[in-house]
Formats: structure tokens, C-alpha cells, sequence
């Protein structure tokens, strides 16, 4: 078994070799630009782009029109909220998102809120689910979008989308769901969802980095956005510039192997993250964060009590590569919003780790990582004066994370 064991795969996932080598004839032989019409370079990149774009629509239940290439999912997102805001500003100018979104939501709407925008900052339950009856009373007559994610980054709890995208109906405005964590990993479709923008990544998804797509809505409702660069008119207008045809010949391999592999990949990295979860669980003062129902197959996020997981990683040595609730933001560490969103307190919220399996993640790597987690927060709170205090019962089990029922 080769180290370290990678399972930060919700930070990015590794290209898959299938999509690799799909991709290289397009830096080399076929290397044409696909808005090129008058001879058969262009064509042959304009057809690379065509097919990669039926397997983008195919993998979401999309039309192939509807799909907008994008640099990646944070330009997918700005382009999205942007465009629906400037697009719609004489209807309105109230935008509902929640605070567990990605920070590209999050800032964008914080952006927009300087220019005008009157923002609903929705919370979570304890589970890190929005309430989809929330969102509904937030509504206004000067509502134009619903920005609601299909699940998150950090806990892989999965939002109760299809309610959230029937109320958006219901009254008549658009909703965006940035599904970069879940196209590719469990069953994602717009007309089921009821989602009228839909962002995703290519490297979430085995793909290359550098490349995404916005799916833009044109029946019932037609969805109309201004776009945000401007230039050839590339993308019906939307999206200006020379297309990345690799990158997007990537995507559309990428998506293609997701449809066919997702079943049978989502009951096997589920079967390993929950025997990578039973097992952790039987470290006392171990606590699952967001809901355990409501989850992606491939992910966990957890606390170990009394000890911060950035300290755990370096007890790690280097050999699991893996994200800590702390996010090194400028100088300081501050804990995870989206970990504090649940009710978690700055100890819990630092505490924790967030597993995130892939399609290269083996049993092997597990065993590996369940007993070198398990020596490491054994070793660690032997030497750790507060777990010395609290074993004497010199410290109160309450506070902060009075909330969370023990699971270990
Ligand atoms: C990674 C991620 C993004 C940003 O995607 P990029 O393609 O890296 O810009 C946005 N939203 C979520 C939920 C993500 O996980």
C-alpha cells in the first residue's frame, strides 16, 4: 500500500486515467479552436464539444443546450446569482441562500449585497439541513432566487432539494443548486429536483481541474442571465471566450463514467466509510457531524473530543491526507462555519475531520487509516492535560456540544 492514504477527495479528486487519455489528442493533433467554422479543425473540436456536452445534460437530465461551459464551479455560481441578479432586477432584488453554502455562494451574495441586494442568511437544524418550510416564509413578492446547495462540502449532508425546488415553483422563482459535491456521486436531476441553475466541477468528479459547467433552464421557466464576460459570444452568449476543449472533452468523460459507475461505486464506498465510521465510534467522545441519513455515500465528518484535528493531522505524519474543521484563512484558524452552522462550538468545530472517500480509495487504506486515527487520538489524549482533568472529573462534559447525543 502506497502513502499517504488521500482522502480528500471533497477538496478535489484525482483525474481519472479514462479521462486523462481522452483528453491528450486535444492538446496535440486536434488542437482547434471549436468557434472555428471554416475548416476541419474547428469541426473537430466543435464535435468534441457537442458530445461532451450531451454527456454533461445526460448525467443531470439535462437538454445539451442548457449546458454553459465555465472555468469551474465558481465561475458557475457567479455567473448564475450575478446573472439572475442583474437579469431580473426590475422584479425584484431579494435573494435566499444558507449559511452552510460554499464560500463562492456565500461571497457572491455578500458582493451583490453591497450593490442592492437584500439577502435571507437561512440557518440549519442540528442535522446542517435547512428547513425547506424556511425558505418558504422567507419568501417575497421581491424574491428572484433561491440558492440553496444539494450538499455540502464539509459534511456531505445532503439538503431536502426536491421539496426546496417545488416551493421555488410553487411561487414562481428560479432556484440555483450548487451540486458540485454531488453530480457524479448520487442521482442528480433537474427536472426531478426542480432546479432551474445548476453548477458543478469537473475535478470533484475525476475530471481535470480548470473546468465546470452552469446548467441554464429553457422551458418552463425560460431562464434568461446577463452574462458576466463578455467578448466572442461564445456559449449562446453567456460565456465568452475561447472554449477549453480538453477540459471540457474531460468533463464529458468524466460525467459519462460517473452515470455508469455511480450505483455500484456509491454501495461500495459507503460500505467502507461505514465500517471507517463504527470503527472511530468505538474511540470514546466521538461524534459524527450533520445528519447520518441525509449524507453522500463517500463522506464523514467527525469530532474527537479534547483534541484539535489539526493537531491529529500531524500526529498522522503525513501519511493521511485529509481537511481539518479549522479553515487557515488569512492568518488566524478559525473553525468551520459550516461546523458551527450546526451548533458545534469553537472546540467541537476544531476538533473534527472530514473524511471524503474516492473511486482509488481501497480496504487496505481504510484498515490503514482506522488504526493509525485510532492509535493517534489514543496516544494524543494520554498526554493531554485537559483529558486528564476531564477523566478525573475535573471538567464538565456540557457546554458547547451539550447537544450532540454520545455515540461513542
Ligand atoms: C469545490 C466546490 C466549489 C468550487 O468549485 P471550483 O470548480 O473549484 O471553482 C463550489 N461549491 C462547492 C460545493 C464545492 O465543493
Amino acid at each position: 500500500m502506497s502513502l499517504p492514504v488521500y482522502l480528500d477527495n471533497n477538496a478535489t479528486t484525482p483525474c481519472d486515467p479514462r479521462v486523462l487519455e481522452v483528453m491528450l489528442p486535444y492538446f496535440t493533433e486536434m488542437f482547434g479552436n471549436a468557434a472555428s467554422r471554416s475548416h476541419p479543425f474547428g469541426w473537430t473540436a466543435e464535435a468534441a464539444v457537442d458530445h461532451a456536452r450531451e454527456q454533461v445534460a445526460r448525467l443531470i437530465g439535462a437538454q445539451p443546450q442548457e449546458i454553459v461551459f465555465t472555468s469551474g464551479a465558481t465561475e458557475a455560481v457567479n455567473l448564475a446569482i450575478k446573472g439572475v441578479f442583474e437579469t431580473y432586477a426590475t422584479k425584484g432584488n431579494h435573494i435566499i441562500t444558507c449559511v452552510t453554502e460554499h464560500k463562492a455562494v456565500l461571497d457572491t451574495c455578500k458582493h451583490l449585497e453591497k450593490k442592492g441586494a437584500v439577502i435571507t442568511w437561512l440557518p440549519v437544524d442540528e442535522d446542517g439541513l435547512p428547513d425547506p418550510a424556511a425558505v418558504e416564509a422567507a419568501i417575497t413578492p421581491q424574491t428572484i432566487l433561491i440558492a440553496i446547495m444539494y450538499a455540502n462540502n464539509e459534511t456531505g449532508v445532503i439538503n431536502p432539494v426536491p421539496a426546496i425546488g417545488a416551493i421555488a415553483k410553487k411561487h414562481g422563482i428560479i432556484y440555483m443548486s450548487d451540486a458540485t459535491q454531488a453530480v457524479g456521486k448520487i442521482p442528480v436531476h433537474v427536472d426531478h429536483d426542480g432546479i432551474d441553475l445548476l453548477t458543478l466541477s469537473a475535478h470533484k468528479m475525476y475530471g481535470p481541474k480548470g473546468v465546470g459547467a452552469l446548467y441554464v433552464r429553457r422551458r418552463s421557466p425560460r431562464v434568461k442571465l446577463t452574462a458576466q464576460m463578455d467578448g466572442g459570444g461564445h456559449e449562446r452568449g453567456m460565456r465568452s471566450g475561447t472554449l477549453n476543449v480538453p477540459g471540457i472533452v474531460g468533463l464529458g468523460m468524466a460525467c459519462e463514467i460517473c452515470q455508469q459507475e455511480m450505483e455500484a461505486e456509491a454501495k461500495r464506498l459507503s460500505a467502507m466509510r461505514n465500517r471507517l465510521q463504527e470503527a472511530l465510534l468505538q474511540i470514546e467522545h466521538t461524534y459524527v457531524n450533520g445528519s447520518v441519513i441525509h449524507r453522500l455515500p463517500h463522506v464523514m465528518n467527525i469530532s474527537f473530543q479534547y483534541i484539535e484535528g489539526s493537531t491529529l493531522l500531524m500526529g498522522f505524519n503525513k501519511t493521511i491526507a485529509l481537511s481539518s474543521g479549522s479553515a487557515c484563512t488569512s492568518a488566524s484558524m478559525e473553525p468551520s462555519y459550516v461546523l458551527k452552522a450546526l451548533g458545534l462550538g469553537d472546540n467541537l468545530a476544531h476538533a473534527s475531520l472530514r473524511f471524503a472517500l474516492g473511486r482509488f480509495t481501497t480496504d487496505e487504506q481504510i484498515d490503514y487509516t482506522i488504526r493509525m486515527v485510532t492509535d493517534t487520538v489514543n496516544r494524543l489524549r494520554a498526554e493531554s492535560p485537559l483529558w486528564e482533568m476531564y477523566k478525573d472529573g475535573h471538567l464538565q462534559d456540557t457546554g458547547s456540544w451539550a447537544h450532540h447525543q454520545e455515540q461513542g
